[in-house]
């Protein structure tokens, strides 16, 4: 029920290209990097025209990411509208859809940065995107993503920042976001009900549907987690 197509060439183009195809949902994958070696959070911009439900779906992603890997979450509340002084609005502006670019590590962190070149944190923070997108699509459809940096016509060999310890943006955010179309082309009917999931790693322990007015509660010092 969803279909991912990767957009290429200038940003303007892709965002054209995208509109064109009257895609769903846009997301430009990029990660975060600073001179200072020890920022950290996670981030979603939007550009400065964004629609509500950009804002949310950002702020969802921006705090999923946050809880998941438990960093802070940066911006405002996880957003930043408009990038950094304008830089990211560009990316998004000319999008006729709900559109997100991610900035979910800092591959200038080098904790962060070990850490996003494993399989498994791509195959976690991929999942994160792809459960965004069946929150805010329930009803699945054409997703377009775009790799940041990668693919430019105007700066073909544009990779974006280096990640500390070798590689570079670009690439590891392909990386996630191939994992993303692996799932979500494989995924299928989004739940009606309110599913809830014990996980281990990757592994989901246990799964089960609990009613859409129940409060869930945990408490680490008994180890007892109670739906009421
Ligand atoms: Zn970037």
């Amino acid at each position: 029920m969803y279909q991912v197509k990767f957009y290429k060439g200038d940003y303007y183009a892709r965002q054209a290209a995208a509109n064109e195809d009257q895609c769903k949902l846009y997301i430009e994958q990029h990660f975060n990097s600073s001179a200072s070696q020890s920022a950290n959070y996670s981030v979603v911009v939007t550009g400065y025209n964004a629609s509500q439900t950009s804002k949310n779906w950002g702020r969802w992603y921006a705090r999923a990411v946050s809880q998941e890997f438990d960093i802070p979450v940066g911006g405002e509340s996880g957003l930043l509208v408009g990038g950094y002084n304008g830089r990211g609005d560009y990316n998004l502006r000319f999008t006729n859809m709900p559109a997100i670019l991610l900035e979910p590590f800092f591959v200038s962190n080098p904790q962060t940065a070990e850490l996003i070149k494993t399989e498994a944190a791509q195959y976690r923070l991929a999942s994160i995107l792809t459960e965004s997108i069946q929150r805010f699509l329930p009803d699945g459809g054409l997703v377009g993503f775009s790799v940041g940096h990668k693919y430019k016509t105007s700066s073909p060999n544009d990779r974006g920042a280096a990640v500390f310890g070798g590689g570079t943006e670009a690439d590891i955010a392909e990386a996630v976001l191939l994992k993303a179309q692996q799932q979500l082309e494989t995924v299928g009917a989004v739940p009606q009900e309110r599913e809830i999931k014990v996980m281990q790693g990757n592994e989901v322990l246990w799964k089960g549907n609990i009613d859409f007015d129940a409060d869930v509660r945990w408490d680490g010092q008994r180890g007892v987690l109670t739906v009421s």
